[in-house]
């Protein structure tokens, strides 16, 4: 097996046993990313130096006999909307191209403290609103499995670096199904934390109420190991909590499974129901109880999702006006006011108008016209209304089982350029993800078969802070397959 076809755990024990060094995993995985990334494109900045820097100093703490934590020396890429102190973030966008982080984001600092290493930061669709990596303001990042095709989005380069072995993990951030659905769609495993577990300090704000951080990897468990060491209230984030709920099960027969019967209607591909449904199958074979449950307000989440995180995210983005930082296309003799050769308004227009990107602007027009005055009412006060009864459908069907089983995406990894025409399309992958983050549960995508070589993700979703739950059955169902 080569360094960089590592997980978390084997790479640990390698550094540990002494059989290779961080500086040597580290450069298999950077000759990894020369190799491959020219074809793949999952990186927008690769920090060799850096990385080399702390590799090294890792090193000289195991030759000294420190003890070192399971991800001390373990190369790891960061989503590009999730600031690295000194390192570009661009959130996919012209408007941030050359924008360099002036702080860590409270992961980063967790993630540093315990000596992971930061190889790059990982492309994405622009400020996180995409399912297939095509709104990336760069070039999209392709499918691993099959180039003709996307990885997912928008944590398409977290999702396609892990796949792709240019990485041993990754970050990645949801706030609607883009760490979960680019697992899913490149054979990976991915967590969506339940809303509050992992700080969003320093995390470029697309949703506030919706985004999460979380771990993209190669088993279950190196997702875990990254999200204990992400997890827990912050002091910076005012809606970040210190919870770890215990409800691991002693067994798998005291399982009670839930499957929404919403899921498997129209508008899924009957191959990948097939192969979700084959794996619900393998859990009743090992000895769960599996019932059919009802959320009934379901077919209702992608409509109040589609008016919530465009009108949030109309909000977050007003501060790119061209004048506090980014990109900029107003005057700078502006500052003078007596000139007279731009006002302020045209700056503005001049500034978004070629700063964002079509689907970027295309959000902040919805959603500034579902918070404007007269439309209020009907579609966002409507739209949290929805999200109220969607969160209750939730808390009733846990109130009798302890995790429901569903598709993590309606179809297979389609390919580029496919669906960029038709935004209602592509909206429809996240049709499995997005009440997910409504409610504010855990989601975890984990691959479950794949069709035509093409991997397919089953979404395992657990009550507010179950993740120990979800990695406990995670892990069944992994070794399940081996
Ligand atoms: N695909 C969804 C969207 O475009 C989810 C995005 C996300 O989770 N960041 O809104």
């Amino acid at each position: 097996m080569k360094l960089f076809e590592l997980n978390i755990e084997e790479a640990h024990q390698g550094l540990v046993e002494k059989e290779f060094t961080s500086e040597e995993l580290t450069q298999a995985v950077l000759e990894q990313i020369e190799k491959k990334d020219k074809d793949i494109f999952a990186y927008l900045t690769v920090t060799p130096e850096l990385a080399l820097k702390k590799a090294k100093e890792i090193d000289a703490g195991i030759a000294r006999g420190d003890q070192i934590h399971p991800l001390a020396g373990i190369p790891l890429a960061v989503k590009d909307n999730i600031l690295a102190e000194g390192i570009k973030c661009t959130a996919g966008s012209k408007i941030l191209e050359n924008y360099i982080a002036p702080y860590n984001a409270t992961v980063i600092e967790k993630l540093k403290e315990v000596g992971a290493i930061i190889v790059g930061k990982t492309n994405l669709d622009e400020f996180a609103m995409g399912s297939s990596g095509e709104n990336s303001a760069l070039r999209p990042t392709k499918n691993p499995y099959d180039l003709e095709r996307v990885p997912g989005g928008s944590s398409s380069g977290s999702a396609a670096a892990v796949a792709s072995n240019q990485c041993i993990c990754a970050l990645g951030s949801d706030t609607g199904g883009s760490i979960r659905q680019p697992a899913g769609f490149c054979g990976v495993i991915g967590l969506k934390p339940t809303y509050g577990a992992v700080s969003r300090y320093g995390l470029i704000a697309m949703a506030s109420s919706l985004d999460q951080i979380g771990p993209v990897t190669k088993t279950v468990k190196d997702a875990k190991i990254v999200f204990e060491v992400i997890r827990g209230k912050d002091p910076l984030d005012s809606t970040s909590v210190e919870s770890n709920v215990q409800n691991l099960k002693s067994n798998i027969q005291n399982l009670r499974i839930g499957i929404p019967k919403e899921c498997f209607s129209e508008g899924i591909d009957r191959k990948v129901e097939k192969v979700v449904k084959e794996a619900i199958d393998k859990f009743v074979k090992l000895g769960a109880s599996v019932e059919e449950v009802s959320l009934p307000h379901l077919p209702y989440s992608l409509a109040s999702y589609y008016i919530i995180m465009p009108s949030e995210a109309s909000a977050n983005l007003a501060r790119y006006d061209g004048i506090r930082f980014g990109f900029t296309k107003t005057n700078p003799k502006f500052q003078n006011p007596s000139n007279k050769t731009q006002n302020l308004i045209d700056g503005y227009f001049k500034t978004r108008g070629e700063g964002f990107g079509e689907e970027v602007r295309r959000r902040i027009m919805l959603g500034t016209y579902a918070l404007s005055a007269g439309y209020y009412e009907a579609y966002y006060l409507k739209a949290q209304k929805v999200r109220a009864l969607i969160k209750e459908d939730f808390n009733k069907v846990f109130s009798k089982i302890d995790i429901l089983l569903m598709p993590t995406s309606p179809t297979l990894p389609f390919k580029l350029g496919e669906k960029t025409k038709d935004p209602l399309s592509m909206y429809l992958s996240d049709i499995y993800t997005v009440s997910i983050n409504l409610a504010g549960l855990p989601g975890l995508s984990i691959p479950c078969g794949k069709i035509n070589n093409l991997p397919v993700g089953l979404q395992i979703i657990g009550k507010p802070f179950s993740e120990e739950l979800l990695f406990q059955v995670g892990q069944i169902f992994e070794q399940s397959n081996t």
